[in-house]
């Protein structure tokens, strides 16, 4: 064991293949055969370039070898191989995080670095559970949060973590392992869902979490296409088992003092991380001087998730911006033609620095959401490009777009 070496791997369970981290590479040490996304051992020059990029954390994974993993090997993957010195829970990711965090500040500080998490977010976990050592979860409940008479199904599932030690934090995700294979004969790729539950729980202080979930079922050329992981979830029953992976997620985290204002922008499911973020502030801190603020958008206010319980929540805790964009003879509206009217508020809030912006949802939205804040901040002499990239540099502008 005494000439280990440090090999950079990525983990093909969690890995969307979205090749975020190969553009972000400068070496072009990272590959993709259209299985898996590989990092070559004998061209990485562990820069960490590809790290905080990475929207699900599957790049963030580490080994000490004797003998480096070729790239064929890795192609072959379907999970990572063990670590030889074991894996502790504490995770060696958090302290590697730690160091790519101020490696990144450093690097990147004032030329529009990485996004870092917020100063004051808890220190997450991650990684710490597999497709070959999953948590299973029990379901406690499934329920439809969206008016039956619309077409969009979508569902919050609360499961049962049993006496399984589950650290969560608002923002971070799940996987969830599909049973069952596909047609090659492969196990279904792990579907990543944010908790949309504080991290004390769904309900407080019980080892239980919940999910936002749409039930994927569209129509392509004629055949209607479902998908696996959504309606597998959609149609779960109370009672039955459920195989989590996870934590994953080391950055798109909740500030955790009260004056931190926050900006929250999503459409449909994206609210689930807003969901999680407004009760722990409603548990922990629900006079806190810091405001929240949403903007949300759907279709019509029977597709909106949580429409009801959100109408609740005192305006003190939170300002609600509500986008609809098919009422009938109402003009389409999105949450950035929104945010554009609310500019002032906006601006307002933008000046100080203890506002962080999260954007979460539909991947079509980051550009209007981009084109409203120039637009609001050139009519209020804030400059976005440079204040976008002061925000990000300190861990306060945080994107999560599908
Ligand atoms: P959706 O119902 O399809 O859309 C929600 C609203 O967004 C609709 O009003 C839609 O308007 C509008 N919209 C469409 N294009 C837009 C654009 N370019 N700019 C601004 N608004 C736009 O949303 P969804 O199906 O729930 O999708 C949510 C997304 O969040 C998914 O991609 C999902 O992967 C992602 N997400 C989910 C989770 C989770 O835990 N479940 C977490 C993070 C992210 P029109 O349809 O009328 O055009």
């Amino acid at each position: 064991m005494s000439n280990l070496v440090r090999q950079h791997v990525i983990d093909p369970e969690i890995c969307i293949r979205c090749e975020t981290c190969a553009e972000m590479c400068q070496q072009g040490a990272i590959n993709y055969d259209g299985v898996n996304v590989v990092v070559d051992f004998n061209i990485c020059n562990q820069s960490m370039d590809c790290i905080a990029p990475c929207p699900t954390g599957a790049i963030d994974n580490w080994r000490m070898v004797e003998q480096p993993y070729t790239v064929a090997e890795q192609y072959g993957w379907e999970e990572l191989p063990e670590n030889v010195e074991g894996e502790s829970r504490d995770s060696g990711a958090e302290a590697l995080e730690d160091e790519i965090s101020a490696m990144l500040k450093t690097a990147h500080a004032g030329a529009g670095g990485e996004t870092i998490r917020p100063q004051t977010a808890s220190q997450p976990c991650v990684n710490l559970y597999r497709r070959a050592n999953p948590v299973i979860a029990e379901v406690q409940g499934n329920i439809r949060i969206t008016d039956p008479s619309t077409e969009s199904d979508v569902r919050h599932i609360v499961l049962d973590l049993g006496a399984h030690a589950l650290p969560i934090l608002e923002g971070q995700s799940l996987g969830v392992i599909p049973p069952g294979q596909d047609e090659h004969g492969r196990k279904h790729f792990i579907r990543l869902y944010s908790v949309c539950s504080p991290r004390d729980g769904e309900r407080p202080n019980h080892n239980n979490i919940a999910f936002t979930v749409k039930r994927v079922a569209e129509r392509r050329n004629g055949e209607v296409f479902k998908g696996i992981a959504s309606n597998y979830v959609c149609d779960l029953k109370k009672g039955e088992k459920v195989e989590l992976t996870g934590p994953y997620g080391n950055t798109f985290l909740m500030p955790d003092h009260p004056e931190a204002n926050i900006i929250m922008v999503c459409t449909g499911t994206g609210s689930a991380p807003f969901r999680a973020m407004t009760e722990r502030r409603r548990r922990t801190m629900p006079n806190a001087p810091g405001k929240l603020l949403l903007f949300f958008g759907a279709r019509t206010p029977d597709e909106l998730p949580y429409f009801g319980p959100l109408m609740k929540l005192p305006e003190h805790l939170i300002h609600r911006e509500l986008v609809f964009s098919r009422e009938p003879e109402k003009p389409k509206e999105y949450v950035q033609d929104r945010m554009f009217k609310c500019a002032h508020r906006v601006a307002e809030l933008l000046q100080g620095n203890q506002t962080y912006i999260y954007i979460c949802g539909l991947k079509g939205m980051e550009q209007g959401v981009e084109d409203a804040l120039n637009k609001i901040c050139a009519e209020h002499n804030l400059g976005w490009p440079k204040l976008r990239d002061a925000m990000r540099t300190e861990g306060r502008l945080h994107i999560e777009t599908y």
